[in-house]
């Protein structure tokens, strides 16, 4: 099972695998029926997650919603620290995320808008260096796993805070490989995807971030609050919702 995930995932476009996957993982669903795992995205429970990641970690991927680590990670933060579920709010989803979308859809509180550069999944096509909305216009955006692969982040992260509303947030998560480099390392004379997997983490990705990444965001002028939720959480909900080790939420305010 490992391999073969491992396999598919390196083989299959993104954005085709998002399409196609759901409809297999439901028949793996049966084989991980039990309860010892909850994913609080979708509310189900299971004996274990799937693995999942070009590397194969175990107990991953939420066989139901196709959530990680992170996305539960990030649902527990919106519903216990935020009003995001309740207030009245125009949201910006970027490459919007499977397992949130059919959810923040049915949110009557939200006008909710997806995007993306090319998933067919989004309503709107957009380049993030250049977003088609007004300056003040929004007051949500979630734009996680995309600065890694975008040529300019620090125009993307101008454009984001344009359209953002005065005291309007976002959350904008990016991968981070360890040891951590001191500073975000990016080099655009490197375009061999091999050799941006060597440097980059990925072989689509055209910089590493470092542990500059907050002060990074800050430079765009966003207020930024590094929200450590996962070191309240017991050992227990931890292990029970399968949550990344260390993941810090990059929240950022206008
Ligand atoms: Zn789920």
């Amino acid at each position: 099972m490992k391999f073969l995930i491992s396999f598919f995932l390196r083989k299959i476009p993104r954005r085709y695998l998002q399409l196609f996957s759901h409809v297999a993982l439901r028949i793996v669903a049966i084989f991980y029926r039990g309860n010892q795992v909850e994913c609080p995205v979708c509310e189900s429970q299971f004996r274990k997650f799937l693995p999942y990641g070009r590397k194969s970690r175990s107990n991953a991927l939420c066989p139901k919603c196709l959530s990680l680590e992170r996305h539960r990670l990030i649902w527990i933060y919106l519903k216990r620290k935020t009003d995001f579920f309740t207030k009245k709010a125009t949201m910006l989803h970027v490459a919007p995320e499977l397992c949130f979308m059919s959810r923040f859809e049915a949110l009557e509180n939200l006008e909710y808008i997806t995007a993306d550069i090319e998933s067919p999944l989004a309503k709107v096509k957009m380049d993030i260096h250049q977003i088609p909305f007004e300056e003040n216009s929004v007051d949500i955006i979630f734009c996680n796993h995309v600065l890694e692969h975008v040529d300019d982040d620090l125009k993307a992260l101008s454009e984001m805070r344009r359209v953002l509303r005065p005291g309007g947030w976002a959350i904008l998560q990016v991968p981070f490989f360890y040891p951590l480099p001191k500073t975000t390392f990016e080099d655009t004379s490197i375009t061999d995807p091999k050799e941006r997997e060597k440097e980059f983490g990925q072989d689509d990705h055209v910089r590493m971030y470092g542990e500059d990444y907050g002060s990074r965001l800050a430079s765009s002028g966003f207020h930024v609050v590094e929200e450590r939720l996962i070191d309240e959480l017991s050992e227990e909900e931890k292990k029970r919702y399968a949550l990344p080790a260390k993941e810090i939420i990059f929240k950022v305010i206008k």
